[in-house]
């Protein structure tokens, strides 16, 4: 029976595999991948050969109804992205809704992921939101940057090194000064690092360390509690009351 598997990949590192990654990734009849030539690197570095079918972001309108029709004929098909979990801000949504749509299994493999390794980490608690990638424009950012200022859940995004000073900038207009954020950098890998503070902290870290490799962010929930009122609030609130019958 033909279906779609969606296969992790490590995010640094390669011993994150899984066993089952790995056996579904050779017995595939074929390994839809984002870039064949780092995955090509990946499946060498993990001894497994299979035939690979590009599929990325510029090509999936066209090749999704061509993997569809491979899985009707009966082949197995195991998608993987660069890196970690496919469809997580990466390619993989528009095959996963056609194989609804077709009544094709799709199968999820558990594995790697950067925005949970970094949650887990963080301090923070659940529940959380998780953004993907924000806009670049400084106005859109701020929209999303005072939802998070409210939200009573953690929230997380990914940002590209050479854009992490200019957001950081944003989020400090919008972010009141005690607020908690993580930068976790490099995850599974040997720099792997979690910076810890106030917007200004980190900000002032990443000033005498310039900020290389990848990303992700992660702001404290709001942990403000709903006004309260004091005892001669109280008083003056039940007289206004009274007195307005
Ligand atoms: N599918 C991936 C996942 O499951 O996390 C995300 C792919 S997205 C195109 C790549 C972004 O994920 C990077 O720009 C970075 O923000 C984040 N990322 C991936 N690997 C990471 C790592 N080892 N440490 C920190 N962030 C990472």
């Amino acid at each position: 029976e033909g279906k779609l598997y969606l296969v992790p990949t490590p995010i640094g590192n390669l011993e994150d595999i899984t066993i089952r990654a790995k056996k579904v990734l050779t017995n595939a009849d074929y390994v839809a991948a984002e870039d064949t030539r780092t995955s090509g690197i990946l499946l060498e570095k993990i001894g497994v050969h299979n035939h690979m079918i590009s599929f990325h972001k510029y090509n999936s309108k066209e090749r999704a109804p061509e993997l569809i029709k491979l899985m009707q004929e009966g082949n197995v098909i195991a998608e993987i992205s660069d890196a970690g979990m496919p469809v997580i801000s990466d390619p993989g949504y528009i095959l996963v809704q056609e194989c609804i749509k077709h009544d094709i299994p799709v199968v999820p493999l558990p594995g790697p992921n950067a925005f949970s390794t970094a949650l887990i980490a963080s301090g923070f608690n659940q529940p959380f939101t998780y953004y993907g990638f924000l806009q670049r424009k400084s106005s859109e950012q701020k929209t999303y940057f005072e939802q998070m200022e409210k939200a009573k859940a953690t929230s997380i995004f990914y940002e590209a090194p050479h854009r992490l000073a200019k957001t950081l900038k944003n989020l400090a207009t919008v972010l009141p000064a005690d607020r908690q954020i993580v930068a976790a950098r490099e995850l599974t890998k040997i720099h792997e690092e979690f910076i810890r503070g106030t917007v200004q902290e980190v900000t002032d870290y990443f000033a005498k360390n310039a900020p290389r490799g990848e990303f992700v962010i992660l702001i404290s929930p709001n942990t403000e509690a709903p006004k309260q009122l004091s005892w001669a609030e109280l008083i003056d609130l039940v007289n206004t009351l009274v007195k307005k019958g």
